[in-house]
């Protein structure tokens, strides 16, 4: 398929398509049994520019927008989920400065991120607010010049690994939903520390950390827009990353598709390849299929984000849901095909349906994701009353 992409686009793919190959095929089994952050393949990334892909020029980055972000994204992920996740996180903890940040605080930290010189992370679930985030409480109380943060955020991607971190508290509790701010916190901040490193069924090249904040101390000026705002930031924040989850369950597709037909090739069973079976004919068009539905959905909703558009979020949870729920569904047949070989660690499908399953989970669950579609269609309803 012709998805009409610029020269310039295609470039960024084949620039991380070649970076994927190279740097993350050969050493994705061992990162995944070590359990280890991929710091060699961020430095590679960072040099070749892909930190600064979405970050606007006048701050060091490319300019480029959310469908340079999901390509390159879309690349990494055929190889590593775990490797992506890293990659995409420090955009998911970028976007709160990026969206609402003060021109003081785009410059003083968008141009390191651009250049890859320091990774960001984002937190916002607690121990008991997850799909509910609400029920955050983690507290940041204005003592003169300075919120005061207390509490700990559970399950941060790149937690301890990154420099920066943007998270969401609590300044005004009696407000709800109403009273929570987003805040720029920095590693090596007194009274910041990091807690348990969880160990994960897949993405183990990603580092997941809880962040303990006890009495922190930062400048007022490092609350991002104004208080109140945090539920915004974050939901805004989680709007315009999800398509890129999307382009990690798409990825991952491709990635087991592939596999799944190199096998289909070679292996051999009453003495024909099992490609010649109508049943394993069927099961690889469909998986083909529904990748290319999911492309053009990817691709067509990072259009409209960079477009401008100001309403992205039934448009981001389809992107989300229909690639991620694909990304299982494509990793669990592929493992299928190749019989007792792809439930073997020596085939990559195997990591490929682990690494899968978290699509659906983080960044708002395939559920709730729903939920919002459903929300913005009896609003769409309403309106055409
Ligand atoms: C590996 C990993 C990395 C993560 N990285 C980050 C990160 O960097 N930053 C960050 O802030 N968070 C991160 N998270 C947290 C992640 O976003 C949450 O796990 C996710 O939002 C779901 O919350 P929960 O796990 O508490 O599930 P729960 O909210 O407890 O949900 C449990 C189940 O109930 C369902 N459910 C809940 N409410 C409803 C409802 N109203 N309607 C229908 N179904 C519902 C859910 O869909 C789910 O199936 C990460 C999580 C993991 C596992």
């Amino acid at each position: 398929m012709d998805y009409f992409l610029t020269e310039e686009q295609i470039m960024i793919r084949d620039l991380v398509r070649q970076i994927a190959e190279e740097k993350v095929v050969p050493v994705r089994e061992e990162l995944d049994e070590k359990e280890e952050f991929p710091w060699e393949i961020m430095r590679v990334l960072a040099q070749s520019d892909l930190f600064g892909l979405f970050i606007p020029e006048q701050y060091g980055g490319l300019g480029k927008g959310c469908l340079e972000l999901c390509i390159a994204v879309e690349e990494l992920s055929k190889a590593c989920v775990g490797v992506s996740t890293s990659y995409a996180a420090n955009a998911l903890g970028t976007f709160p400065i990026l969206l609402f940040g003060s021109e003081e605080q785009k410059k003083k930290y968008l141009p390191d991120i651009a250049a890859g010189k320091r990774l960001v992370a984002f937190g916002l679930t607690e121990a008991n607010a997850g799909s509910d985030a609400a029920g955050i409480q983690t507290t940041a109380k204005l003592q003169g010049d300075e919120y005061v943060i207390s509490g700990t955020k559970q399950w941060i991607t790149n937690g301890g690994e990154a420099e920066i971190y943007t998270i969401i508290a609590m300044t005004d509790r009696a407000k709800g939903a109403r009273g929570a701010s987003a805040f720029i916190i920095e590693k090596g901040t007194p009274g910041f520390s990091f807690g348990k490193k969880e160990r994960k069924m897949g993405i183990r090249a990603s580092v997941t950390r809880e962040l303990v904040f006890d009495n922190c101390r930062v400048p007022k000026t490092n609350i991002i827009g104004r208080e109140g705002m945090g539920f915004i930031v974050a939901m805004k924040t989680l709007d315009s990353s999800r398509t890129g989850v999307g382009a990690q369950g798409l990825g991952v597709a491709q990635g087991a598709f592939e596999e799944a037909v190199k096998f289909a090739r070679q292996r051999v069973q009453f003495g024909h390849p099992i490609i010649s079976f109508q049943a394993i004919q069927h099961m690889l068009a469909d998986m083909a299929t529904e990748i290319e539905a999911a492309r053009a959905l990817i691709y067509s909703v990072s259009r409209y984000i960079d477009s401008g558009a100001k309403d992205i979020s039934k448009e981001s949870a389809m992107a989300k849901v229909f690639a991620t729920d694909l990304g299982m569904r494509v990793t669990t047949n592929a493992v299928q095909i190749m019989g007792g070989s792809g439930y073997m660690r020596d085939y990559p499908v195997e990591k490929m349906m682990r690494d899968a399953k978290i699509l659906q989970i983080y960044e708002g669950t395939n559920q709730i994701q729903r939920n919002v579609i459903g929300q913005e269609l009896i609003k769409e309803a309403a309106k055409k009353k």
